[in-house]
């Protein structure tokens, strides 16, 4: 018997930050207080803080998919034209909504691995008159791949489509610039880059949005953005909240505004260019090389190994969780995380237990060259901060 200590590296839930973990506490406090007032109060406005925008941010007690739900529910009507891309399992996921609340879809299709490029929705758009709604995921996890959501906002401007941005894994791994993109929506999760456990979901949302809540008809109950942005203003929810995921995200928020947003995206960068340049050195190949996302990097397992097996070898030789390949990709792929409270101990482990996996299953590997390309992002980084000699 060895100590095997387990590790969750999963691209959601991701590692917790343990101060938010500890604040969870806490949570034997009742949420129509003053205190809890001030927490929801400042967590809100710390979202709206670390996303970088002046557009309203309202928040659940749901997991992601219950935003999405939320953005679709309050913001068209039946029957309404949208376009949705999809990529991956996410893109899949704005499909199911959108047509199971009877909007009139076109899904803009490509092959996991691949994005949907600009120029197709920009065409797209030119190509259908009346579009309400497009929808797309920043980073879609399934398949490791970043959409170019600043290009594609450029093309929806200017048309009276909103523009609904899944960035539940983007934000935190890729810039993000709301207001100046025109990204009409934006929908988060507390269980990635934000380091804590699922249980809440936000979205932002632009004056063009709420515009458009005005006159939209779908029905509507649980997740009602007007009346929760009401609530939120006096620091409440209208429904019992999750109180000991909003104590957690509140630390978690601080640590992210101490660090600064911009960090905490160049830090999952940083990770993924590491983990690309390391998969590299093992002769293995990226699932999406063309528009790799900083989120997760999904990579092919060898020919010969299905990835299920480099999933559970990780898991019982070494405790770690990492993500299969979901859907059709399971066997096929396996991802390593870089969204959140990762970092490069994290990576030099996760690699060295790769090239040890790989060895015993037959891949030609020279233990240590995967983990000394991460050696060399880190050295060209220069991560570290000087240390000061007293
Ligand atoms: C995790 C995730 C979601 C939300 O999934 P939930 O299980 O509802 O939290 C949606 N989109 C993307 C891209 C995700 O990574």
């Amino acid at each position: 018997m060895h100590i095997k200590k387990q590790r969750l590296l999963t691209p959601g839930p991701t590692p917790l930050y343990p101060p938010a973990l500890r604040a969870m506490m806490a949570s034997d406090i009742h949420h129509r207080t003053d205190d809890f007032r001030g927490v929801y109060k400042s967590v809100l406005a710390d979202l709206k803080k670390v996303m970088g925008t002046s557009n309203d941010v309202i928040l659940f007690a749901a997991s992601g998919t219950g935003a999405m739900e939320a953005s679709v529910t309050n913001l068209f009507s039946p029957g309404d034209k949208v376009i949705v891309c999809s990529a991956g399992k996410f893109g899949e996921r704005w499909a199911e909504i959108t047509k199971a609340y009877s909007l009139d879809v076109t899904v803009l299709q490509s092959e996991y691995g691949d994005v949907v490029t600009p120029e197709r929705i920009r065409q797209a758009l030119a190509a259908t008159p009346g579009v309400k709604g497009v929808f797309v995921q920043a980073s879609e996890t399934s398949t490791g791949a970043a959409h170019d959501v600043r290009a594609i906002g450029r093309s929806v401007t200017g048309t009276e489509a909103i523009f609904v941005v899944d960035a539940i894994t983007g934000l935190g791994t890729m810039p993000l610039d709301i207001d100046d993109w025109g990204l009409d929506v934006v929908i988060g999760g507390s269980q990635k880059a934000f380091m804590v456990p699922p249980g809440v979901a936000f979205l932002s949302v632009s004056p063009k949005a709420w515009k458009r809540a005005e006159t939209a008809t779908l029905p509507h109950f649980y997740f009602d953005l007007k009346k929760e942005k009401k609530s939120g203003d006096k620091g409440e929810s209208s429904w019992t909240p999750s109180t000991a995921v909003i104590l957690a995200l509140g630390e978690a928020l601080c640590y992210v505004k101490e660090l600064g947003m911009s960090n905490l995206v160049e830090n999952a960068q940083l990770l993924a260019r590491a983990t690309r340049a390391a998969v590299g050195q093992l002769g293995l190949e990226l699932f999406a090389p063309n528009s790799p996302s900083a989120s997760v990097t999904a990579v092919k397992a060898p020919r010969d190994i299905d990835s299920s097996v480099i999933v559970k070898e990780f898991r019982n030789r070494f405790g770690a969780i990492i993500a299969n390949g979901q859907g059709s990709m399971k066997g096929q792929i396996f991802r390593i995380a870089h969204l959140g409270y990762f970092d490069f101990a994290d990576l030099f482990a996760i690699i060295a237990e790769l090239e040890i996996i790989l060895h015993a299953h037959g891949h030609p590997v020279k233990f240590g060259s995967g983990v000394a390309a991460v050696e060399h992002v880190y050295a060209e980084a220069a991560v570290a901060q000087p240390v000061s000699v007293m």
